[in-house]
């Protein structure tokens, strides 16, 4: 694999405000990575940085193996796709995929066959000569992304681009967007705060918080196993519950908070260690006669496929395939498979 984007130490400095430490990652060339984050993060100042809009305060930053401290974004030779698809309403679908190309010299002959492969490419053949207000969100969101294939850029960077749309419509776009990246054999870097959309879209996933990449790897690593509390509660949806607990006297096995029950462990830690125990709301099963651990129902929701089964308090939830003749007030009786019971240290939140 050859390195596409490299970046190195970078710090970026708003004034005081310090919103990106010591960030280093690199980018091969041909893979999809997304940046996720709560809000706050610094992933769009991450992505920014890449393209130029930002002056980093410290680090390097290479694309293509050459050092782009100093090149202005439109030397850069890398192409964004915005949430707001930034779009010239007075153009035509046409004239929006090829002025880029014009106004780099391409003649109009070369730029029109250009913006036909394009469209093709993205299912606006039929649309070519409509302008933005005559498409629908989706075939705005085709316009943008063709604008940015058209000039053969050396890594696409999308910031959020599928936030203003309707749900059904997004699922759609982010599987169109990873077969054109498969299609294209893009570099493709992805700003979302939507951590099923970082999972099911990229091949790298870069989880930050407040500055910082707290563990960067590839998706189902990060779910299977989170280096600490944080990435455990981003990743995964429902989030994963979480509960104090102490490792009992024979090491083998944790003892819930307020009496829930003892859960049995894979492996044996130091007894009377206090731990935070972190269990995945699917992982969790009914059990009749084996139960390990006991929970009151307080709410049941049901979306036809799935049922969720929540705390009085809200605090932890769990999952059913199945449907269930459970109602408010019930306990149930449950049980985890040892493997899939995490742990973390109480202060530092990492991964024991
Ligand atoms: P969101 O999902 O809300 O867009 P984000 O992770 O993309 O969040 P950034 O836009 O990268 O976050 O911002 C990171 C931090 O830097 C935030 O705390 C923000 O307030 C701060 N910030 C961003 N731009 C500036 C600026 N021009 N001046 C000062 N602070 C800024």
């Amino acid at each position: 694999m050859t390195a596409q984007i490299e970046l190195n130490g970078i710090d970026k400095h708003y004034g005081v405000f310090h919103a990106l430490k010591n960030v280093s990652l690199t980018i091969d060339k041909g893979s999809f990575v997304a940046l996720v984050g709560p809000s706050g993060c610094g992933k769009s100042t991450l992505l920014r940085s890449i393209a130029g809009l930002e002056t980093i305060t410290a680090g390097e930053l290479k694309i293509a193996g050459k050092t782009m401290t100093g090149v202005p974004p439109r030397h850069r030779d890398i192409a964004m796709v915005f949430q707001s698809y930034a779009l010239y309403p007075h153009m035509t679908v046409e004239e929006n995929l090829t002025y880029s190309l014009r106004l780099h010299g391409v003649g109009k002959a070369e730029a029109k066959a250009k913006a036909a492969e394009v469209a093709a490419t993205t299912g606006l053949s039929q649309l070519l000569g409509r302008y933005p207000r005559q498409l629908s969100g989706g075939q705005r969101q085709r316009v943008a992304m063709g604008r940015a294939i058209i000039r053969n850029p050396k890594a696409f960077l999308f910031d959020e681009p599928l936030s203003n749309l309707d749900a059904a419509l997004r699922v759609q776009m982010r599987k169109e967007i990873r077969a054109l990246h498969d299609r294209l054999g893009a570099t493709s870097v992805y700003v979302t705060h939507d951590q099923i959309e970082a999972m099911t879209m990229a091949d790298w996933v870069v989880v930050m918080r407040d500055g910082i990449i707290e563990q960067q790897g590839r998706p189902l690593d990060l779910y299977d196993k989170p280096v600490n509390r944080f990435v455990a509660g981003f990743i995964g949806s429902p989030a994963m519950n979480f509960i104090d607990g102490r490792i009992a006297e024979a090491g083998r096995s944790v003892v819930l908070a307020d009496g829930a029950g003892e859960l049995p462990l894979a492996r044996s830690l130091e007894p009377g260690r206090a731990v935070v125990v972190g269990m995945r709301p699917e992982h969790l099963q009914p059990a009749a006669t084996d139960a390990t651990f006991h929970l009151e129902i307080g709410v049941i929701e049901s979306t036809g496929s799935a049922t969720y089964l929540t705390s009085p308090d809200g605090a932890f939830q769990l999952v059913q395939s199945e449907r269930s003749s459970l109602k408010p007030g019930d306990r149930i009786g449950l049980s985890i498979a040892p493997e899939n019971i995490h742990l973390f240290d109480p202060q530092t939140g990492v991964a024991l």
